[in-house]
Parts: structure tokens; sequence; C-alpha cells
């Protein structure tokens, strides 16, 4: 069973790119070389690339929770067709705070996941003692919110300090939503008291000073307490940079990048309001930035690239005004697209597609070497990408609930054929197939 071998492709790794063939038994990675001997089902690679299968360890799927939003049948059918095979999930309005929450959450999702799953833990101000049991439980990573965010309450100064001193303890990671609590709240009640309502209100709003002013803090604490931590979803080369700077100065951090800062203006805010609510917001402003944001992906200062998927449909996003409408978008659908695209257009090389979308999450989170690999021992979890075809993505091809995408109507370079996971292949041209193989994948400080 699920026994396979791909024969005549161009394999991509984080080396580079060379023609080998690859064989997988019993869902796992047996052999990679040229002109192997076939086992199992043969595919004719010719003319493609094998991918190791994406892992996007920043995405909402809201199951259980507001499932009218997305949901994991839904949500992991748009990452299998797209060339996603590991996702590491949590929702804000179902949080997981202690072992009992993990617990149930994993015996609901049994058999409503088309890829591999992690799942992350939220941390509560009255709950950093139970962070410990939550990481022998399999949690991937903490997520901490600086600033009160989608229900979920910001962890202030003194107990931002005893989560990671909490986390560093136990060898744990946390991903770390950055936005000052008192800047946005000054923001909010002065954009309030003088009335307005205009799309605009999201700019200022949750403002540079406000995700600057939180990195710095985190920066500073993680390198103070030794932990580690990614700084999620970071919106400009400047806050980049602050990060960069605290590594040198020894702090254990890396840093996210979500394609939506890379491609959608700030300017589109005012434009199309609710549609571009997410927060940090959009706030490049021209071509010459967003270079700078993809040489900042080239060389380094990005340590990996995640969706952060949380989808609304239409519908659900103008509902009601600028300040009650959902934050978040879609982003299982277009994040691969987006990211093989830069690379087959010249702007980064075809290897940082492998490099920041699977191995370095892989091992930031904990699930390297099963994941993020194309090698053997490594889950034969792989996509097959045509480089040679281009695909133009509309709200019709968008299978997140959202039914809508931002990107809709942009066309990518590379076409994904075929996506594997543990030898069984899960999607192709794009169409999910039925079956939901996926399995929980627990983290690193699991033991039972
Ligand atoms: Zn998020």
């Amino acid at each position: 069973m699920a026994d396979l071998t791909i024969k005549g492709a161009t394999i991509v790794t984080p080396a580079g790119a060379r023609r080998a063939d690859v064989a997988a038994r019993d869902g796992t990675i047996c052999a990679v070389q040229p002109d192997l001997e076939a086992v199992g089902t043969v595919i004719d690679g010719s003319g493609l690339l094998v991918l190791p299968g994406m892992v996007d360890t920043h995405v909402h799927l809201m199951d259980p929770g507001p499932t009218e939003r997305e949901d994991f049948p839904t949500g992991t059918a748009a990452a299998a067709a797209r060339g996603v095979t590991t996702i590491v999930e949590h929702t804000h309005a179902h949080p997981i705070r202690e072992a009992a929450d993990l617990t149930d959450k994993l015996r609901y999702l049994d058999g409503r996941s088309h890829v591999d799953f992690g799942l992350a833990a939220h941390v509560w101000p009255d709950r950093i003692d139970r962070l410990d049991a939550l990481w022998a439980g399999g949690i991937t990573f903490f997520k901490v919110f600086t600033c009160t965010t989608h229900g979920v309450p910001g962890i202030g100064a003194s107990h931002l300090l005893e989560t990671l001193r909490t986390v560093a303890g136990f060898g744990g990671v946390c991903l770390v939503h950055c936005e000052d609590e008192l800047i946005t709240a000054a923001a909010e009640k002065a954009l309030k008291e003088a009335g307005r309502t205009d799309n605009g209100v999201v700019i200022e709003w949750r403002n540079r000073e406000a995700e600057e002013a939180a990195i710095a803090l985190v920066a500073t604490l993680v390198r103070m307490t030794g932990a580690s931590a990614t700084i999620a979803h970071v919106s400009t080369p400047e806050a980049a940079r602050l990060v960069t700077e605290a590594r040198a100065a020894g702090a254990d951090l890396s840093v996210e990048a979500c394609p939506q800062y890379f491609v959608l203006r700030e300017d589109e805010i005012l434009e199309e309001g609710s549609l571009r609510k997410f927060t940090p917001p959009a706030r490049i402003r021209s071509d010459v930035e967003s270079r700078t944001m993809f040489d900042l992906l080239g060389d380094g200062t990005f340590s990996h690239v995640a969706s952060d998927h949380a989808p609304s449909t239409r519908e659900q996003k103008m509902a009601s005004d600028i300040w009650e409408a959902p934050f978040g978008l879609p982003g299982l659908d277009s994040t691969f697209l987006w990211l093989l695209d830069a690379a087959l257009s010249g702007s980064i090389p075809l290897e940082k597609v492998v490099e920041l979308y699977s191995e370095a999450p892989a091992r930031r989170f904990g699930l390297y070497p099963r994941k993020g690999r194309l090698g053997e021992g490594a889950d034969a979890d792989f996509v097959l990408v045509d480089p040679s075809s281009e695909f133009e993505l509309s709200d019709s091809s968008v299978i997140s609930k959202a039914g809508w995408s931002p990107y809709s109507g942009r066309r990518y370079r590379g076409r994904v054929v075929a996506t594997y996971l543990r030898g069984r292949e899960i999607a192709r041209d794009g169409s999910p197939h039925a079956e939901r193989a996926g399995a929980f994948v627990p983290g690193p400080g699991w033991s039972r």
C-alpha cells in the first residue's frame, strides 16, 4: 500500500534542483537517486518538478469554532490541492488552553483532515502553568498575542516574561502576534471618538508604531530569557530588520513572512475596506518597497513563509462596518502559487521555495526530519509541479469556504499537478480527492 516511484523528474531541495527518481514504500521515502528500480505505482515525472510537501505553520480553520467561515475538510482540501501536506492549526474562537482541550480537539478532528496537521495552543494570562502539560501532549507551538485581538486576551509585559521563561524551561517555541496593546487601544479610542468609520481607520488603528514597539519588547525579553520565538506576519522591512538586530544580539528569533505583505498595497485598504482588513495591515506603497521585501526573503532576513489563512466569505466580510468586520484573508489556496511564481519569475531561487515553505518551518517547529524533507526516511509527502504551465486564480477555483481571494485574477507561473501525502495521491489537477487521510503530527515535546 502506498508504494510508488516517480521516474524522470527534477527534484528540488534546499541544495538545488537535480534529476533523480523518488521511491516510497509504506508511506516513507526509501530512495532518492537517478535510475531507481521502480516499486509500486510508477508515475512519469518527465518535465515536472518534485518538491517536498509544503508545511504551513500558521493556519486558522475555525473548527471546532465558527465553521461558517471555514472548517477542517474545506481548509485542508484547499491545502492538498495547492501542494501543502502539513499544517499547524489554531482557532482563536475555540482555543486550546489546557491539555483537556487538546484531547477533545484531537478526538473531534478524527477523519476531518486531508493533510497531516499539528496543533498550536493559546497562551492565556491565567493559565501559564498549563503550558508544560500542553507541550508534553504534543502541541507544536504556543501562540501569544501582545494585544487583545480576535477575542484572545493580550499578554502584557509581565505575563510575557513569565511565558517566555516557562516555555524556555522545557525547550518549547512561541509564535507571537506583535502589536502594542496600549498604542492600538489609544488609536481605537481616538478614532471612534472622532466618529470615524471610513476604511482608513484600519491603517491608523493598527499602525506601524504599535507593531515595532511590540516586536522590540518581545525581542528584548526573548534575548534575556533565552527563549525561542517566531515573530508572526512581519509587515515591513523596518520591522524585519528590528528582528535581525535582536538576532545578532543573541536572541533566538525567527521571522515569518506572509504573501499579503509582499503583494497587497496599503491603499487597497481604502478602496476595498473589509476585504483587505487583516492585522497588521498591508503596508507597502510601491514596487520598490515590494522588491525590498523580496530581497529580504532571498537574503535570509525572513526565516520562513506561512499563509496566516483566516478566511471569511465576502458576505461575512461585508455584513458589518469596518470596525466589526472580521479580520483575516484566505491564504491556503494561493500561498504556494505565489511563492512558486516568485521563483519561476526569477524573484527568488527555486530552492528557496522549498527552504522557506517546507524545510525551515518544519525545522523551526520540530517537525523535521519527518516533514519538510525530500530524502530517505522522511514521510512520502510531495508535490508535483509543471513549471511550464500557468494557472489563473479565480474565485471559482478557490476551495476554501471563503469562496474568494484577494489574488483572484492573477496569473501564476507553475501549476500543481498532484500532491502526495505519505505516498497516497491526495489531489490532482487542482481537485482534492474525497478520502481524508490526514493525521495528527505531534510536536517535539510529545511524551506518550
Ligand atoms: Zn494568524
